[in-house]
């Protein structure tokens, strides 16, 4: 459970950690709140010689309204997000993920940008952005640009991210008026992990679901958008009927993972029934 010897770097603003990656190349490694990188360097599956520590550098750590947007700075961390006013009054399943992460040491010190760049295909937060439609703010050696949640997650534990980037912040666009979202999981008991988890985000219409946003964490090797859903509710009333029919297309055209922790059947089970709860709990 030590890991090997690193040496310790701690960036005092965003332009300085990207100096010390610059001068450190391919063997240095942000550290942001630890949670996962420290507990994978302990089991020697990552072995950085260098690590920047860019956990206590202020401008990353804020979230708040910037004309139509929510901004989340990257260095905010999961309790930030949960106690955030801002944050629960634009969308309410930003709060209810924060609130169901870990433990209290883990949501003290784990940030959303290290949880958005560790890309665990258990983690909560990529589902959330991804039913949020929120753009992901990545600033390089080279410049900045932007990545939409949908495009960022490319596989197990795998990003958009290049090597010489940090994600500096989270955009998340005003939500429709009378947009309504729930994030559901069935956690693995001891870490709270999703074994599966769903972001629902439902604008209602005349009684119709005029928008209808769903993401999925957990059942396959990377969190997706469920169009099948999607496609499947919109237009409709948001009856408990016509919801169990669209969850139906839950996990189609995606290969579901199987572990000691749940089977292929079982995910996908946990899929539908997740994906009525979080429906359910978004438009009811
Ligand atoms: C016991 C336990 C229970 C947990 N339970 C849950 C849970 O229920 N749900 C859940 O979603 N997660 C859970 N986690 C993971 C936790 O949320 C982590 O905090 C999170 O995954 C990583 O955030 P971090 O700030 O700790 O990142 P770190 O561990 O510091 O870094 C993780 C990776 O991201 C990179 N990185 C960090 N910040 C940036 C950045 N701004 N830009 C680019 N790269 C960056 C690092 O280089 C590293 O590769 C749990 C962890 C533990 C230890």
């Amino acid at each position: 459970m030590i890991p090997n010897n690193f040496e310790y770097h701690r960036a005092t603003s965003v332009d300085d950690a990207l100096t010390l990656m610059a001068k450190h190349g391919m063997d240095a490694k942000l550290l942001a709140g630890g949670h996962s990188l420290l507990p994978a360097m302990k089991l020697r599956l990552n072995q950085p010689g260098v690590l920047i520590d860019i956990g206590r550098i202020d401008e990353l750590r804020y979230i708040k309204k910037e004309g139509n947007e929510l901004v989340i700075g990257a260095g905010a961390t999961h309790d930030d997000i949960a106690h955030s006013e801002v944050a629960r009054n634009t969308l309410s399943m930003l709060s209810e993920a924060a609130d169901l992460i870990g433990d209290v040491q883990v949501r003290n010190k784990g940030t959303l940008g290290g949880s958005l760049a560790h890309a665990d295909p258990a983690a909560d937060w990529p589902a959330v952005m991804i039913a949020a439609k929120a753009n992901i703010e990545l600033k390089g050696t080279n410049g900045s640009r932007t990545v939409a949640a949908d495009d960022f997650f490319t596989g197990f534990f795998m990003t958009a991210l290049e090597d010489n980037e940090i994600i500096t912040a989270i955009r998340i666009p005003a939500p429709p008026k009378g947009a309504r979202s729930a994030y559901q999981k069935f956690m693995q008991p001891a870490s709270r992990f999703a074994i599966v988890g769903c972001a629902a985000m439902v604008t209602l219409d005349g009684g119709e679901c005029r928008e209808v946003s769903v993401a999925f964490t957990g059942l396959s090797d990377a969190a997706f958008r469920a169009s099948n859903v999607e496609a499947a509710l919109k237009g409709k009333k948001p009856t408990e009927e016509n919801i169990a029919a669209a969850v139906q297309a839950a996990g189609e055209g995606v290969m579901p993972m199987s572990d000691h922790f749940a089977s292929e059947e079982y995910r996908l089970h946990l899929a539908r029934v997740y994906a009525k709860r979080a429906l359910m709990a978004a438009t009811q």
